[in-house]
């Protein structure tokens, strides 16, 4: 994650034997942007599998996507080039959920 004041923080996938309890790869780096009062600007999540090599991009599952937004819908994330998901592009998140819930309520805030 990159912050508006240039930090770079990051973070990992946390593994738990019940998968409720499981956390995405970018929670903790938007935990850190909480804490240091940071405005998250951009994201990108690089997730390496065992079984999947090297490594592919992921866009933020929906529940990040809600954390981010808390920054304004132009945070950008990275989506997967569809022919290459080593390689990514930037999207803002009003690009990534073009109809997303909260507009409707915010038009003049976003
Ligand atoms: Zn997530």
């Amino acid at each position: 994650m990159y912050t508006e004041t240039g930090r770079i923080l990051t973070s990992v996938y946390v593994d738990a034997l019940n998968a409720a309890a499981c956390l995405c790869h970018e929670t903790g780096a938007i935990c850190e942007a909480h804490r240091l009062n940071e405005r998250i600007c951009a994201s990108v999540c690089v997730s390496k599998e065992e079984t999947v090599e090297p490594f592919v991009i992921l866009t933020p599952c929906g529940i990040c996507q809600e954390r981010l937004a808390y920054w304004g819908l132009d945070v950008e994330v990275g989506v997967p080039d569809k022919a290459d998901p080593t390689q990514y592009h930037s999207l803002k998140l009003r690009e990534v959920q073009p109809y997303y819930w909260r507009q409707i309520y915010s038009e003049n805030e976003e």
